[in-house]
Order: C-alpha cells, then structure tokens, then sequence
C-alpha cells in the first residue's frame, strides 16, 4: 500500500512538473511536521508515503494539491489546524524525513522547531490598544518561556528560541486581529538573507 501511495504521488509531482512553471523555491518554505529534517534535507529524505498526515490527530498536516509541484511534501497551515504535539507523525515517519521525537515537553522543547511566531503589532489587539485579548498566552504549551506577557495591557512578548512552532498561537488568534503567522526555518534563512 505505501508503495502504490508513495508512487501515485510521484506520477502526480511528475505530470505536474511537465504543464506549470516552477513557482515553489528548490528547499520548499512551508512549516514542516515535528522533527523535519533541515530544509532541503527534509524534502531530499521525505518520499511522500502521507503515513504522517494518516495518524495526525487533529489532521493538522496537509499536502499540496496535486497540481503542485511541492505536491509529495507535508505542510502545516496553522491557522486552519494547528499541531497539538503529539509526536505521532515522528514514529510513523519510514525514512527518518521526520525523525523520531518522544512525546514528552522537554524532549519537545530541545529538539521541535517547526518554526518561530512572528507578530505584527499593529495587528494585535493589545498592542494597538483595540482590546484586550490573552489567547495565545493561554493556549501556548510552553506559555511562560515562548510567550509572556508584558506592560499595563498584558500584551504578549514572544521568545523565539524557546518556541516550538506548533502555531496553536496562532490558530488562536481572533479574526479581527489575525496578528501572529508562524515562520517556517526556510523563511527565516532567507529573511536573513
Ligand atoms: S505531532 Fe501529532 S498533532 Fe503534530 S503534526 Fe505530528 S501527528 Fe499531527
Ligand atoms: S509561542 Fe505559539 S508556536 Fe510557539 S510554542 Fe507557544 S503556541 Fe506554539
């Protein structure tokens, strides 16, 4: 079964790569599922089998249409579903593209860096003095450490380096503000030039 999935994958990447242009960077700048290898290593290593998306709890993790040509490569679009860091799309993982992870908060919080939060202020509901809103606080799983709060409004502050990028922030986040999206370790790379 996983060889017929993994080769009906291919055959769409194939037909797609033939009718469009390419339009999605070489390494991919998605966020990948816990545990992903680097960019570029992940997408060399991951053959598109879709084990990860099958076991995903929340069906958090997605593929491109099959019109893509990133089409055999898993994505997380947190503001649709964000993962809830179970560590189940790790142990499934055939070819270590996502390599294991236990599911405990320290072994998470060492090694899961689906990406990092990035918040526009001018956005956010307590910075701009619209509102007053804690959600990403207190949905955060590492609330304290990833994201504190700050200054008379309680507004949130949040520390990269000890973020996880499970993006429950922000799939949290309320419309009317929309503030924080989760940058992918490709898209930082290449923020930084
Ligand atoms: S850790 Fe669990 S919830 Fe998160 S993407 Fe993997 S399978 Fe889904
Ligand atoms: S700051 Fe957001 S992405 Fe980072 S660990 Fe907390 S909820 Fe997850």
């Amino acid at each position: 079964m996983t060889d017929r999935r993994a080769l009906l994958a291919a055959l769409a990447a194939a037909a797609a790569a033939t009718l469009l242009p390419r339009r999605v960077h070489a390494s991919g700048t998605g966020v990948r599922p816990p545990g992903a290898l680097p960019p570029g290593q992940f997408e060399e290593a991951c053959i598109g089998c879709f084990r990860c998306a099958e076991v995903c709890p929340p069906k958090a993790i997605r593929f491109p249409s099959a019109l893509s040509l990133d089409a055999v490569h898993p994505f997380i679009a947190a503001r649709q579903t964000a993962c809830v860091l179970c560590m189940k799309c790790t142990l499934v993982c055939p070819t270590d593209a996502l390599a294991p992870v236990a599911a405990q908060p320290a072994a998470i919080a060492s090694s899961v860096r689906m990406g990092v939060p990035l918040l526009k202020r001018d956005a956010c509901l307590p910075w701009s003095g619209r509102g007053l809103c804690r959600l990403c606080y207190y949905v955060c799983p590492y609330a304290g450490t990833a994201v504190e709060l700050v200054g008379p409004r309680l507004a949130p502050l949040f520390h990269p380096e000890a973020c996880v990028g499970c993006g429950l922030c922000e799939e949290a986040c309320p419309d009317e503000a929309n503030a924080i999206r989760i940058r992918s370790p490709a898209e930082v790379a290449e923020a930084r030039g």
